[in-house]
């Protein structure tokens, strides 16, 4: 029996692997790891699945994510736009009012400063009205959260937004009267591959783990066996664990764990989440802006977010040319769901069109990436149904870790700290070759 099995090799089972150390072993279904870290893309084409960076306040998590790396990084300063009236606002919104109209410019302060949306908070909705005013609401946050979330903000709860931070006063002033100012300073300066996208991250940390990770294991049934555990792939075969750690989505560990109750399952199956399509278009020269990323909350272009992808790296696109990949999400049973890549395609390149951000006679490659597990979404039951489902796996003495594992909206530096932190406590620390 082997010490720890590893469920899944996106980043959170990867660097559970390479923390871990000796004795652990990461089983992934696909033949390639890194799930939502890989890229995908042809003809010298390639796209990650949305746009990724590396950033973090963690700074511990960042060290270990740019350790892997190595020499294979580039530096990058984040030059991101809001598609607004027809004008390119500099992003977050609030540190680029200066492009705005002067007219604009005042009931955005002033909505700010005499905020009448005193009373605390119950939802989304209410938070954004309360936090950033009318003006700023209404102009952006609202109409760009309801496009992404596809889903109504009073129906949305307030466990995740403190990933949105408040902007100061003085920095709303400074920038309403042309002082340029910086928002989300944090993520401002960024780390991105050199060479392979955004999957070159997940690719180097699979390298070291060897022998150690199996792709094509495909986990079929979980089953206690000798106070351990059994894992079982779908082409029948089987590994022995003392222990386990789960990175796969919780509902997939669920389809696959024995004896779970109806009352976790179905709290499982509840969870909320948004699909994603990437649509990947090529075009011929060099014409595109130098953004690292175009918002649109306009409710009638298909997609909210699109990313330049020779800005992270020349790497992304053949000699000659560049490309965007346009991020689209999905609600799961919706008609947009049902749409076919050409659909899909067709529409993204008609609103680049329409919106100038590419020429049509340009293009020379299409293509689209679909993700169903992308977004988690804190509807008002989040809480109550992820601490039924947590509380259960506990009790089986299964370790959750990630994304859709934990059900929490985090980036690869949240899930390199929950892995840290896994390592310490059933390790006491780091596997020696992790070590910084
Ligand atoms: C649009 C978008 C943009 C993002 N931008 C950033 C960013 O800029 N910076 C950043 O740091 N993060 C970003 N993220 C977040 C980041 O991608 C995730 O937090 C991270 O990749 C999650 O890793 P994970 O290992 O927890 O989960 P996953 O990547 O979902 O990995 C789970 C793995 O389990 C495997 N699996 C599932 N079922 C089974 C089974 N039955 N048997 C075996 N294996 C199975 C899957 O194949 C997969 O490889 C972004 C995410 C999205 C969607």
């Amino acid at each position: 029996m082997n010490d720890i099995g590893i469920l899944g090799g996106g980043i959170s089972g990867l660097f559970a692997g390479r923390f871990l150390g000796d004795g652990s072993e990461v089983l992934e279904r696909s033949d390639r790891p890194g799930g939502l870290a890989r890229s995908f893309g042809e003809r010298g084409f390639r796209s990650d699945i949305g746009g990724h960076i590396l950033f973090s306040k963690d700074k511990e998590a960042l060290a270990h994510s740019l350790a892997v790396l190595g020499s294979n990084v580039r530096n990058g300063t984040r030059a991101n736009r809001i598609l607004y009236n027809g004008l390119h606002v500099k992003y977050p919104f609030e540190n680029g009012i200066d492009a705005l109209p002067p007219e604009e410019r005042l009931d955005i302060v002033i909505d700010f400063i005499e905020n009448p949306h005193r009373e605390t908070p119950t939802n989304f909705r209410e938070w954004m009205y309360h936090v950033f005013g009318d003006a700023l609401t209404n102009k952006y946050l609202l109409p760009y959260n309801e496009k992404i979330w596809k889903t109504a903000p009073e129906e949305m709860s307030l466990e995740w937004v403190g990933r949105v931070p408040r902007p100061p006063l003085r920095d709303l002033v400074k920038t309403a009267i042309g002082i340029g100012t910086e928002g989300y300073t944090h993520q401002l300066h960024f780390q991105y591959p050199a060479e392979g996208g955004f999957e070159a991250f997940p690719q180097a940390v699979a390298q070291g783990l060897g022998k150690r990770l199996t792709t094509g294991f495909d986990i079929a049934r979980i089953v206690p066996v000798d106070g351990g555990w059994g894992v079982l792939s779908k082409d029948g075969e089987e590994r022995r664990y003392r222990e386990l750690v789960s990175t796969i989505p919780i509902t997939a560990l669920f389809d696959v764990l024995d004896g779970v109750p109806e009352n976790v399952r179905s709290a499982a199956k509840a969870l909320r989440f948004n699909s994603l399509r990437v649509a990947l278009i090529g075009v011929e020269g060099e014409s595109l802006p130098e953004y690292t990323a175009l918002y649109v909350p306009d409710p009638r272009t298909i997609y909210h977010r699109v990313c330049f992808n020779h800005v992270f790296s020349p790497d992304l696109v053949p000699s000659g040319h560049q490309s965007v990949s346009c991020e689209i999400t999905v609600k799961p049973g919706s008609e947009l769901d049902q749409w076919s890549d050409e659909q899909i395609l067709d529409r993204s390149v008609d609103d680049l069109v329409r919106e100038g951000v590419i020429e049509r006679e340009k293009i020379v490659h299409r293509e689209v990436h679909r993700e169903r597990l992308a977004y988690v979404i804190y509807d008002t039951g989040y809480a109550d149904r992820v601490r039924v489902v947590r509380e259960y796996v506990e009790s089986r003495g299964i370790h959750l870790a990630g994304r859709f594992a934990e059900y929490q909206y985090v980036n690869t530096d949240a899930c390199v700290r929950r892995t840290l932190d896994l390592a310490q406590q059933l390790r006491g620390g780091l596997a020696p070759e992790a070590r910084l």
